[in-house]
């Protein structure tokens, strides 16, 4: 509740790193917080990177595990004057938030808290996010390094903490040095449901299409005029409408999405993005939107069209299968803690798909935060305090398996 109150969304539209200085606010907390505990290897470095070592209190060589978490919060909803509040003993009634009463947390609207009647909730005050996205993940680290420094008897190998910037900008690990981070593996902590356990993301790819029609004065056009706009809506209008699309897909299935178009009539563009689990397909929603510009560039020989395709992120699943111990632990951690993991693939990315394929194997542990970006946003104290005993099982587990 201390971390959401400190102001630190990031902004897509800054040129700096990180992208707004107030980050580092916070950022700069978290070392003091990290000393005042009784760790001293803690450093931010000039990106604004939290970086610190845990030391092994083992006798086995154990691979050393890194806990990240990002301290931005979403450009999307405002993250100033947060005032969390905590609503104790959640009795499954309507939350109304107080600043802004027309925002009302309901169980039908949020079904995932009919079963947390009975824990403690906290809400934001109705005009802002709550920003539990992603300071449960703070929050739990936090405690983590915490309860470890006083639990000496809890066995485990060297532990990394990560706190970074701008992960909801697409930016949170864009100046990272992993080589200096020195961890072998990573768990983000910065999913939501109880027992999340995600290992599987979209694979990513953006593609712009231009298209240049012919352009001639409107009053003697006849036999000259191609006009793009005209060309760009008949592109959007061949491509799948059933299936492959955003709005009629879900669970396992991709899709390719058209997501900005401008134009005059010499000149259009139309941006999309193309998502998928398997990276072939990605080759193949390309063709697709590629086969309808040319079935309407036709009739047109004298139009023409570029396309510029471009890879965003991909399904850290191909990494992560190399190293099965990795999620195997985590599971094996929730399981001694009682959860059942969930592992439903992400349809979307984490700063995980990004880190793996850096050469650090990063699946995405579960905190509790729900809503996220919005100002319903929520997260159960019980669920955030079940994510700390799964840190504290795998960390246990991990020291198990040194040799
Ligand atoms: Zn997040």
């Amino acid at each position: 509740m201390r971390y959401v109150q400190m102001d630190t969304q990031s902004d897509p539209e800054s040129v700096t790193y990180p992208s707004t200085e107030k980050q580092k606010e916070l950022l700069k907390l978290l070392v003091n917080e990290l000393k005042e505990f009784g760790w001293n290897d803690v450093k931010m470095d000039e990106w604004g990177y939290v970086i610190a070592t845990i030391p092994s209190n083992s006798t086995k060589k154990v691979p050393v595990v890194c806990f990240c978490s990002h301290v931005d919060t979403a450009p999307d909803c405002s993250g100033k004057n947060v005032k969390p509040i905590l609503h104790s003993m959640y009795d499954g009634s309507d939350i109304i938030l107080p600043d802004d009463p027309s925002q009302v947390i309901s169980l039908d609207q949020h079904p995932y808290l009919k079963n947390k009647i009975g824990d403690d909730i906290i809400t934001a005050s109705g005009t802002t996010l709550l920003g539990a996205d992603d300071k449960a993940g703070v929050a739990i680290i936090m405690e983590l390094a915490k309860y470890v420094k006083s639990h000496p008897e809890i066995l485990h190998g060297e532990i990394k903490l990560l706190f970074t910037p701008d992960e909801e900008i697409g930016k949170g690990v864009d100046h990272l040095n992993i080589q200096s981070l020195g961890a072998d593996f990573c768990y983000t902590l910065d999913g939501g449901e109880l027992g999340s356990l995600e290992s599987e993301t979209f694979s990513a790819d953006g593609l712009e299409l231009e298209i240049v029609g012919v352009i001639a004065h409107p009053g003697a056009a006849k036999g000259k005029l191609i006009n793009a706009i005209k060309l760009a809506a008949s592109v959007i209008d061949l491509l799948p409408k059933n299936e492959l699309a955003p709005e009629v897909t879900e669970g396992r299935r991709g899709f390719l999405h058209p997501t900005d178009i401008k134009g005059t009539a010499e000149k259009a563009s139309i941006r999309f993005i193309l998502r998928d689990f398997d990276d072939r397909n990605l080759d193949a929603y390309a063709d697709l939107i590629e086969q309808a510009v040319k079935s309407t560039l036709a009739s047109f020989p004298h139009a023409r069209y570029t396309l510029k395709r471009t890879e965003q992120y991909r399904n850290m699943k191909t990494v992560l299968d190399k190293y099965p111990q990795v999620v195997d632990l985590a599971a094996q951690a929730m399981k001694n803690c009682g959860i059942e993991p969930v592992m439903l693939p992400v349809r979307g990315g984490t700063d995980g798909s990004r880190l793996s394929f850096m050469g650090l194997p990063s699946p995405n542990i579960f905190t509790g935060e729900m809503a996220l970006h919005s100002v319903q946003e929520y997260v159960s104290v019980q669920d955030m305090e079940k994510s700390l005993a799964v840190l504290l099982q795998l960390i246990q587990l991990w020291e198990s398996t040194g040799k």
